[in-house]
């Protein structure tokens, strides 16, 4: 973007008005209708020449008058989805041409084309479909050179219809003719299809297809409060009527899913109804990108307590897709909108599973397959900028800038959970959909395909390979597939604050602050509240959370009741209450008193994560989390209704083995016996731990004089400790860094995985 705009006025003042220009652009300049864009262009201003796609981008030649308002108009007014990153311009002798015209692609040489991402239905496309006279009427396959499939349908590049999955239909005259016309919205757009030639819906029910036509019958399925799994563009969505108490009860059913918040599809109108959009917000909702925005819920309605029981906050996408549009336009209510898939595993997306009809009564799909699934993305909005939870589909596979160069091409396989990939090669880092929790073999499946499609896209071959210093991650298998690369391992910790420092082009030093569930520590111990000095040629361990006890390990993580009882018996002369407490749970809390007393069949952990859990679990949220941070995310939502405190509770920083410790626990003592209401509390201790941040960042910088906080990691989801810690950090001098294009959680870990892995890689190698 740099050089778009001050560099070209510069350059610009010094053409000639009349004359013969050669202009290179790089960047996102192909397959969205960026060729007939600088045609007409030169049309209006009558200018002869020509352009063509090459493999590095676009090459433009035209001569005439006024030449440089003519660059300024092309830079100014390019098509929504493109993105020049880079315009080269030269002046080169007249050669009298009489006309201007689009010449072949030269598709020799490196592919360095962008690849762009899926673009949610424009605005022209999007009217198409409701004019009755149109040829493509509520045509569920409706695209445009500014609008539909992409990363998701190309197998290769150049990107030409025959590497994408439309490759098997053969295009009627009409849009044959649509496609060739440069001053068609659809010329070249390779997905074009329409009634005639185009994808056909098809419904299943129990396998047979439907007798009725399919999106009667699938829209039938859903007004009987029943769950119609459906085609989307990066995978099969669940789908059911979001108003409908029986519906959403056999949705959670069928996906064995308790109590997670469920996402939701509707047009604005209806959003409004239950949820405060801001006008960023609404931007974001609008956008080519299309992603889930976590929405603040107006109170008291009753949609959030089925689909989000608990929760403040309703997640809400707008149809992107044309068939999400009939959809939701013949329901005439909001939908949930979940990911077909079994737990946290990958989406499913291709039509020959069997898993499916076990997920949903019938099945609402078409026959133009998916290449490369991606979920849908999900942020929030923080201080009228992305925040990210899940960055997928909208987004994968446009490229983060980095502030260095690695001549070696960096494989980073990501953590276990949340999981991504990333590519890195010279100053671009490709941070891969979102592929899931890879625990089991069918999501490392998912993962190795999912590397291949982008390694054949970018046509890269990585050389080293980032992976987790878990010894037992199981997608540390998948670097056996490169070879001769060399493998690298990254503390998980260190990989979220490089991702931060990464992604804001961060240089100098930092105190970076990793909040987090759970990761494997340099001493085999399990961290997740740590304190890192330094830039990414190096991050020192400075400090951490003061050390629990887990009772169970992993167990604990699912049943934080655990985690309170540890928290309880580590207060002075609290033996008492605690064994009231473990009462609660039969002979299993007795049990776990009894392993906290004496150490054993547990880990001793920093996790922030896991102290959130106690503290709900404490404050009486729950006992268990049905899903991953449910009770951490019950504890935010809980302060959220509480006025500001004031006053923190009680804490210490004590000094141990030349690290700087935070003693948290003291606080747990005043929560306990302080006589105000639940979310006062609940918010107080999120001031509590905000202040021991800065108190920690003051000790830890006074040697050094670093004035630089960078805060990441899953903890940092919660925007309430997020907001609370920076206002503080700024108000004592500190400037913050916080995450605007991966997420803080573990969906970020492998870019920052690839940055320090590069970095060792170039200086030890
Ligand atoms: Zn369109
Ligand atoms: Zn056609």
């Amino acid at each position: 973007m740099e050089t778009r705009h001050t560099p070209l006025s510069v350059r610009l003042a010094a053409i000639k008005e009349n004359g013969r220009l050669r202009l290179h652009f790089s960047g996102i300049v192909q397959g969205v209708g960026f060729r007939p864009f600088l045609y007409r262009s030169a049309e209006r201003f009558q200018l002869k020449g020509f352009v063509k796609n090459t493999s590095a981008g676009v090459t433009l030649e035209v001569e005439g008058h006024h030449l440089p308002e003519f660059v300024r108009h092309i830079v100014r007014h390019s098509p929504p989805l493109s993105r020049i990153e880079t315009l080269r311009l030269e002046e080169i002798p007249a050669r009298n041409s009489k006309e201007f015209a689009i010449l072949e692609s030269d598709t020799q040489g490196q592919k360095n084309v962008l690849v762009s991402p899926d673009i949610a239905l424009c605005p022209e496309c999007r009217d198409e479909m409701a004019a009755a006279a149109d040829r493509r009427h509520a045509y569920p396959f409706t695209n445009c050179t500014d609008c539909g499939p992409r990363f998701s349908i190309i197998e290769d590049l150049p990107y030409d219809r025959p590497l994408t999955t439309m490759k098997g239909f053969k295009m009627c005259p009409d849009c044959k003719r649509e496609y060739e016309s440069p001053a068609d919205r659809r010329y070249h757009a390779q997905p074009i299809s329409c009634p005639h030639c185009g994808p056909k819906l098809k419904l299943l029910i129990k396998g047979k297809p439907g007798k009725t036509e399919p999106l009667t019958g699938a829209l039938t399925i859903m007004k009987a409060d029943r769950v119609l799994a459906v085609k989307g563009v990066g995978g099969f969505h669940l789908a059911c009527r979001a108003v409908s108490q029986k519906a959403v009860a056999r949705l959670r059913h069928l996906k064995k899913r308790e109590r997670k918040p469920f996402a939701l599809m509707a047009v604005l109108e209806m959003i409004r109804g239950v949820c405060r959009v801001t006008p960023k917000e609404k931007e974001l909702l609008k956008s080519p990108a299309a992603p889930i925005v976590l929405l603040q819920a107006l109170p008291g309605n009753r949609l959030g307590e089925i689909v989000a029981p608990g929760q403040n906050r309703l997640g809400f996408m707008l149809p992107y897709s044309p068939l999400h549009r009939l959809l939701i336009e013949k329901m005439g209510e909001p939908l949930v909108m979940t990911s077909a898939n079994r737990a946290d595993e990958p989406i499913i997306f291709k039509d020959n599973t069997r898993e499916l009809p076990k997920l949903a009564d019938a099945v609402l799909t078409h026959n133009r397959p998916i290449h490369a699934f991606a979920d849908d993305s999900v942020l929030q909005v923080f201080e009228k900028n992305i925040y990210f939870i899940r960055r997928s589909r909208g987004f994968v596979p446009l490229p983060i800038r980095l502030s260095f160069s690695s001549p070696e091409t960096v494989l980073a396989l990501g953590g276990m959970l949340k999981s991504t990939f990333t590519l890195l090669h010279g100053n671009q880092a490709l941070v891969s959909q979102h592929i899931g929790d890879t625990e089991t073999t069918s999501a490392l499946a998912a993962e190795k395909q999912a590397i291949e499609h982008f390694l054949k896209l970018f046509a890269l071959r990585p050389r080293v390979i980032a992976v987790d210093s878990h010894p037992a991650y199981p997608n540390r298998l998948l670097a056996a597939d490169f070879p001769g690369a060399k493998v690298i391992e990254v503390q998980h910790h260190r990989a979220h604050i490089a991702s931060l420092l990464a992604e804001s082009g961060e240089t100098g030093k930092v105190l970076g602050i990793a909040l987090d569930g759970t990761g494997y520590g340099d001493d085999g111990t399990i961290w997740g509240g740590e304190f890192f000095s330094g830039d990414l040629h190096g991050l020192e361990r400075v400090g951490h959370l003061l050390p629990i006890f887990l009772p169970g390990g992993d167990a604990a993580a699912r049943e934080p009741w655990r985690t309170a009882l540890s928290l309880l018996l580590a207060l002075p002369g609290a033996e008492k209450a605690t064994r009231r407490f473990a009462k609660k749970f039969g002979p299993k809390g007795d049990q776990v008193f009894e392993a906290i007393v004496q150490r054993r069949g547990g880990v001793m952990t920093t996790s922030c994560g896991r102290f959130f859990d106690g503290v709900a679990a404490l404050l009486g949220l729950g006992e268990r989390n049905s899903y991953e941070g449910e009770l951490p995310s019950l504890l935010q939502a809980v302060a959220e209704k509480a006025r500001p405190q004031k006053q923190p509770y009680p804490y210490a920083i004590e000094k141990k083995g030349g690290m700087l410790v935070l003693n948290i626990l003291l606080a747990m003592e005043a929560m306990l016996a302080d006589k105000k209401s639940r979310a006062e509390k609940a918010r107080c201790f999120h001031l509590t731990l905000a202040h021991g941040l800065l108190d920690m960042a003051i000790n830890l910088t006074s040697a050094s004089g670093i004035r630089k906080a960078a805060l990441s990691g899953g903890v940092f989801q919660n925007t309430l400790l997020l907001r609370m810690s920076r206002d503080l950090l700024q108000e004592n001098g500190f400037q913050v860094l916080r995450h605007t294009q991966v997420p803080p959680n573990d969906g970020g870990v492998s870019l920052g995985q690839a940055v320090l892995a590069a970095v060792k890689y170039r200086k030890e190698f």
